[in-house]
């Protein structure tokens, strides 16, 4: 039976780089995935074919063939770009979907392949559906199809206004939609802080969007002219509905039950070294618990890869960052007001407006949120919205996984005129010292 150290299933952020890093420590490295093509929904139904259409609808792109097809091209390169990585580091790709048939035996294709230092898990997620509205990926879509239209619908209802949600519905409100968004919470993407997510919605509302929240849909009518969402106030009419009521973990047919692992609400429980009840089967990503985040798996997969080679490492949650890719961007790191409800903290804002770059720029909308604690003035959580906060919040990542203070980051020198700014006068203003308000 051909024989690896480490056989790695699923080659998505966490999975492929996972592999990478067991090989960089010399192991002899299997991966799997059942796609046939490497990077897993990340890179071919997720991250990055929606940040590219995103990219596209900002800059006005109007040849929406042309630009489906540039999306193609770019995830068709990463797939190459990962097998070379794959080939570089000596990791085997092993296309087919795999089986865990022992603790130390996995079948890829129908072969059987021993992994005699560990086994690592990292099948990903999938969409949830509605049970009443079962995904045909052409009318009734998941993100997945979403991404794959082959026309802009004229009117395009949104179920869920979560990250995927309005990322998505943004996209084709910028090629001309009228997106109607459903959410069933008081808010748009719950997990923001609340002021953030406040800003979002009335920043995506000026756009011409429409959202509809505390509102369940209870039923569905599908006819060939259009489709019909019943709520328990009104009815809502789409020529295309976007199903984004959340993501679930994916294990099917991952023969689990051959080695006695029972999932809890649907993930594979593990404990702090990603190790699941079967002592040489880890488990990473969007199958175990936290954040369905891309990094957050890549994390894993590097700390899973290194505990088998015989390392401690850490993966620090606390300072994971999570971005919206909407207009403003919205990116957080850390506790947001809700969390810390019970706990005294300070609160330093500043405002995008009198931000001199965003004044150059004419991007003035959003703010930056500091939180920290009173007693040590430690960080406890960085929110900004704005134009670029996607990148401004590798800043304040560092700044959180390093435990620095409101006055650690007020006291380095930002370069002038940048939107970073807004992120010291934040830390100043917990201080009633920042200088610009
Ligand atoms: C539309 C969309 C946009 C997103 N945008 C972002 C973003 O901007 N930033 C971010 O951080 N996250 C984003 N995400 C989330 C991100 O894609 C996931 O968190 C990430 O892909 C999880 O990585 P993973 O390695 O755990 O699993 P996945 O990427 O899901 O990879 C799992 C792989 O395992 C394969 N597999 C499953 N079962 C088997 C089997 N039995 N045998 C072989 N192979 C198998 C699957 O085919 C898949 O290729 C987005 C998700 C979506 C849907």
């Amino acid at each position: 039976m051909p024989t690896f150290d480490v056989i790695v299933i699923g080659s998505g952020p966490g999975g492929y780089v996972a592999a990478i890093r067991a090989a960089q420590l010399g192991l002899k490295v299997a991966c799997a995935d059942q796609r046939k093509v490497p990077g897993g929904t990340c890179l071919n139904v997720g991250c990055i074919p929606s940040k590219t259409l995103l990219h596209d609808t900002e800059q006005k792109a109007s040849n929406f063939k042309a630009m489906m097809d540039r999306k193609e091209g770019v995830v068709k390169g990463f797939q190459q770009g990962v097998l070379q990585l794959f080939q570089k580091n000596k990791v085997t790709f092993l296309p087919g979907p795999a089986k865990i048939l022992k603790a130390t035996e996995v079948q890829i294709a129908g072969e059987s392949f021993a992994a005699t230092k560990g086994i690592i898990l990292a099948t990903g997620s999938e969409p949830t559906p509605l049970p009443f509205l079962p995904f045909d990926e052409r009318r009734i879509v998941s993100s997945t199809g979403a991404l794959s239209l082959d026309r802009i619908p004229g009117r395009l209802l949104v179920i869920g206004a979560g990250v995927i949600g309005v990322e998505i519905g943004s996209i084709y409100s910028r090629l001309g939609s009228r997106v109607t968004f459903v959410e069933f919470m008081d808010r748009i993407c719950p997990t923001l802080d609340k002021g953030l997510s406040q800003e979002l919605e009335n920043s995506l509302k000026k756009q011409g969007m429409t959202f509809h929240l505390s509102t369940k849909v209870t039923g569905a009518q599908v006819s060939a002219e259009e489709i019909v969402l019943r709520t328990e106030t009104s009815e809502l009419r789409g020529d295309v509905v976007l199903v984004s009521i959340g993501r679930r973990p994916f294990s099917q047919n991952l023969g689990l039950e051959n080695v006695g692992i029972t999932l809890n609400k649907g993930m594979v429980p593990v404990d702090g070294q990603f190790r699941t009840v079967v002592p040489s089967i880890y488990a990473i990503g969007d199958l175990i618990d936290g954040p369905m985040l891309a990094h957050k798996a890549s994390e894993e997969g590097v700390a899973a890869a290194e505990i088998i080679a015989g390392q401690s490492p850490i993966v620090d949650y606390m300072s994971i960052p999570s971005v919206v890719y909407t207009s403003p961007e919205v990116a957080s790191v850390g506790l947001t007001e809700e969390e810390l409800k019970d706990i005294p903290y300070a609160k330093g804002q500043f405002p995008m407006k009198i931000n001199s770059r965003a004044q150059c720029t004419g991007e003035t909308e959003g703010f930056v949120k500091i939180l920290a604690d009173p007693a040590t003035d430690r960080l406890l959580g960085i929110h900004i919205i704005g134009a670029h906060a996607s990148e401004l919040i590798s800043a304040a990542a560092i700044a959180i996984r390093n435990r620095l203070t409101a006055m650690n980051l007020a006291h380095t020198p930002f370069a002038h005129p940048t939107l970073s700014e807004a992120i010291k006068e934040a830390a100043l203003a917990i201080h009633r010292r920042a200088i610009h308000k």
